[in-house]
């Protein structure tokens, strides 16, 4: 069997275990890093401790399902967790299933990832960006910002989507993609800060609540969460928020309307609420919510329900205020009016069209012995562990067809 001559092009997530698993089948392993340095996207992951994996990953937390079952079936969360296990990383399952090392530290990612290359005799090359990519013959010549050209028999894209840009993925793979007659789907940032419309955003800034959270479109539930909120004077984040961002956006992009609809009373009914009300009717308006909802949503949503004076008694509300104030406080709507940018974003939804990719090799099916991993296809998952796996799946199946010898 002919050992096989690799490029790898981006050393990020899934270019290094896709760098491991070719150079372990065999083949010899370039990898090419615009950065100083590999992996350094990862140190931001999870707050700095790298959640990466979740024991409960599922097809249905992705986009495209079809196109990650497999990969995530083969190279699954507990093969994810074997196989960093056996570099040295013990995992530490948290709530909801999400896995970190024990250490704490993402550093810890790199540096086993980091020993794994050398011992497989992998070579890093860093400070070298590629800008473009010739299919000749049966080979691929690469070229380099600088001049320096590289040739491989085979080349694996793995320079993942445009979030964070400033951590190297700055959607440059895009480009490389295309110009080897690939189709790329619309890209917008997810699991991101969403802005709302609301002239309420600057006295709300710096709530933070566990809420019930609602994205609301056409009038129907098309997600919904239940957990912290963040307000900002641009609009919401928070791990919900981040949740349900995904949805947000596709929806904003294709010019839908759609509102984050915030329950901000949990634990007691509307009609409990409305007896509460009963018993304060000498009350003013706004004390009366004092010790039920955050003192800061009082003066907003009394506005939003056309309560003008504060401190009007209960009694002497209108029964159309009332009522609209109880069902504010259990339904209160924000049209989205987009997100955060790139910049902020944890996640690109959109990318190279999975059409033109097999589900079980990732090798294109328009340009033999050219394959695609992570981020930079349009894949993406929920928060908590699910895009590194993703990264780690298509890693695995990129790094071993592509060091076949077919
Ligand atoms: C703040 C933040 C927190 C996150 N936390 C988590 C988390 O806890 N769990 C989770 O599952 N996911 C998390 N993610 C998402 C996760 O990091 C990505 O989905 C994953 O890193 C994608 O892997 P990748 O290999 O596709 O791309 P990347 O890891 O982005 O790697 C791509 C690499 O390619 C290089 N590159 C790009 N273009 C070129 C070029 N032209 N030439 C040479 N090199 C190039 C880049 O410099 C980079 O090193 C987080 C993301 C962010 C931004």
């Amino acid at each position: 069997m002919k050992k096989q001559n690799i490029l790898i092009v981006g050393g990020g997530a899934s270019g290094m275990l896709a760098a491991c698993v070719a150079a372990q089948n065999n083949a010899h392993v370039t990898i090419l890093e615009r950065n100083d340095r590999i992996g350094k996207k990862i140190l931001v992951t999870g707050n700095g401790r790298c959640n990466y994996t979740n024991t409960m990953a599922n097809v249905t937390d992705y986009n495209n399902q079809d196109f990650v079952s497999y990969g995530l079936s083969v190279f699954n969360p507990s093969r994810t967790m074997d196989f960093f296990k056996t570099l040295g990383i013990e995992p530490k399952v948290e709530n909801e299933g999400k896995a970190y090392p024990l250490s704490e530290q993402a550093s810890s990612i790199i540096d086993v990832f980091i020993y794994e290359l050398n011992r497989l005799n992998v070579e890093i090359i860093t400070e070298a960006k590629v800008v473009s990519i010739i299919r000749t013959n049966r080979s691929f010549t690469t070229y380099l910002e600088d001049g320096r050209s590289f040739d491989a028999d085979k080349v694996i894209l793995a320079t993942g989507g445009k979030a964070m840009p400033k951590s190297g993925s700055d959607g440059s793979g895009y480009q490389l993609a295309e110009d080897l007659g690939h189709k790329i789907t619309t890209v917008f940032p997810a699991l991101v800060k969403l802005k709302l419309e609301s002239p309420y955003l600057n006295h709300l800034q710096g709530i933070k609540m566990p809420t019930k959270v609602e994205l609301i479109y056409k009038n129907q539930v098309v997600g919904q969460e239940e957990g912290d909120i963040l307000f900002g004077n641009y609009g919401i984040s928070g791990p919900t928020i981040l949740q349900l961002s995904r949805k947000a956006m596709d929806l904003y992009t294709k010019g839908e309307k759609a509102y984050i609809k915030l329950q901000l009373v949990s634990g007691l009914s509307k009609t409990q609420v409305i007896k509460r009300f009963n018993h304060s009717k000498d009350k003013a308006v706004d004390f009366s919510l004092v010790g039920l909802i955050h003192k800061r949503y009082i003066s907003a949503i009394l506005k939003e329900a056309n309560i003008e004076k504060q401190n009007t008694l209960v009694r002497d509300l209108s029964e159309k205020q009332l009522n609209r104030l109880i069902d504010l406080l259990f339904d209160w709507r924000f049209l989205i009016k987009g997100s955060k940018s790139f910049n902020d974003a944890q996640v690109t939804a959109g990318g190279v069209s999975v059409e033109e990719i097999d589900h079980q090799t990732m090798e294109s099916k328009k340009v033999k012995g050219l394959y695609f991993t992570g981020e930079l296809m349009d894949i993406d998952g929920r928060c908590g562990g699910y895009n590194l796996q993703w990264a780690w799946s298509s890693g695995y199946l990129a790094g071993l067809h592509a060091s076949k010898d077919v």
